[in-house]
């Protein structure tokens, strides 16, 4: 008897080591228990250059419609892989191409468990990471100069004369930049935060320094302020409450805290913080990743990459240990938020139950070899990729027997 899950999911498919576990997990953890529609695109590095990667825009659209996705980790082309592979151009990053399109807010949030003690001992319960994806450096233009003088010039569409602000009149060589935000992307981005934080029922933290830089992130305090003020009957009314530091200050009041709140970042913040994150709460293949459009698209990933060295030790034929909590988690997010979607609590009881069985046979000392290095109590002996993937497979028949 499967479990029929009503509507469709968007799935991408991806490269390398994470591809092979993609596979291991339908075949081994889902098909053999849900009668799934999956909407397939296959966003693996060659089909993304046969058809000029409009197979990336084409499964964002699909989200858009169908309103859940699931994707594999997928190679990022850089000079070496468009030599490796044979690719007309470096493509762009589809994690880029998908979050602009859906216009949507990265979320990552590690899986805890009992026996991978983290970095800081005092941290309880998950830190999510919202980071804002739109802007700042990522968008920003540089300029190597000479002697002379550097100035923002800021031409208004219409009525009064450009603006012109002096940087620096430099004596020698030196290097400039300049980089934006929008209004509208970053009341997109408060939006999605609290959306998320109600949802997971957690605090939100927000930080940036608007001490030194009064206007710019200044501007972010205040847009981000206003959001939660529109919010706040709500927030109150769940118990939970918004707090707003100075960077450097809530830097050092996570690492003090237990844990448990949405930290919400500037995006240059939140590339730095959600790696220390990751790093703090054991390895990257427990942190999950999930992103979130202004109106409620989900698409839900592991923040690990192809995992590549892996792979090509795969390729040479030799066995591997590579950890498959976070995309078994992509997956169990997707399918638990189809469940709620649909209203059929008995797919969202199954991804809980799938979650339960990864974390109960990683508890019992069932590890692979990234966890293993810094389990407590120790395990004297890893878990191949597979064999891991066959230990939560037998874990799930039998809570799902009893
Ligand atoms: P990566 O795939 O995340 O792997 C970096 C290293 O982290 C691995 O070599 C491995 O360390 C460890 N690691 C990561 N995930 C692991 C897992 N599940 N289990 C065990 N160990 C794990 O990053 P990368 O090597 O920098 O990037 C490889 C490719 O992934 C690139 O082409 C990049 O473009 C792409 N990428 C894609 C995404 C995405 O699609 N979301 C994100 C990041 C990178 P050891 O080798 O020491 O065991
Ligand atoms: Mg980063």
């Amino acid at each position: 008897m499967t479990i029929k899950v009503k509507n469709p999911i968007v799935e991408m498919d991806g490269d390398e080591m994470a591809r092979i576990m993609w596979t291991m997990i339908k075949e081994k953890l889902l098909f053999p228990f849900l009668d799934l529609n999956l909407k397939y695109f296959d966003l693996g590095i060659k089909h993304r250059d046969d058809t000029e990667d409009r197979v990336t825009v084409e499964a964002a659209h699909a989200i858009k419609e169908i309103g859940v996705g699931v994707k594999c980790a997928t190679i990022t082309p850089n000079a070496d892989r468009v030599k490796e592979y044979g690719l007309k151009k470096q493509w762009q990053s589809p994690n880029g191409t998908i979050r602009s399109l859906l216009d949507g807010t990265v979320f990552r949030k590690p899986i805890i468990l009992k026996n991978i003690p983290p970095a800081i001992r005092n941290w309880k319960q998950p830190i999510h990471i919202g980071r804002h994806a739109y802007g700042d450096l990522y968008k920003s233009v540089e300029h190597v100069v000479g002697p002379g003088t550097a100035e923002i010039v800021f031409t208004p569409r219409e009525g009064t004369d450009p603006v012109r602000i002096k940087i620096h009149d430099f004596e020698g060589s030196g290097v400039v930049m300049g980089i934006h935000n929008t209004e509208a992307s970053i009341r997109s981005f408060a939006k999605a935060c609290i959306n998320y934080a109600l949802f997971e029922k957690i605090d939100i933290w927000f930080a940036t320094k608007d001490t030194i830089s009064k206007k710019y992130q200044g501007f972010f305090r205040d847009i981000f302020a206003e959001e939660i003020n529109n919010r706040m009957a709500d927030i109150e009314n769940s118990g939970l409450s918004y707090r707003y530091l100075l960077i450097d200050d809530a830097v050092a009041q996570v690492i003090k805290s237990r844990g448990g709140m949405l930290w919400a970042c500037t995006n240059y913040d939140g590339d730095l913080m959600s790696d220390m994150v990751a790093a703090g709460f054991g390895s990257l293949g427990l942190m999950t990743s999930v992103l979130v459009s202004p109106d409620g698209k989900y698409e839900f990933e592991a923040a690990h990459g192809t995992v590549m060295r892996h792979y090509y030790e795969h390729c040479k034929g030799n066995p591997t240990s590579t950890n498959s909590m976070a995309s078994i988690f992509a997956w169990t997010g997707a399918i638990a938020k189809r469940g709620e979607l649909d209203g059929s609590p008995e797919v969202t009881q199954f991804a809980r139950t799938l979650e339960e069985a990864v974390i109960n046979t990683a508890e019992k000392g069932v590890l692979t070899k990234d966890l293993m290095l810094i389990a407590e109590p120790k395990v004297d002996k890893y878990a191949l990729t597979e064999e891991f993937l066959d230990c939560v497979a037998e874990n799930l028949r039998l809570s799902l027997a009893a």
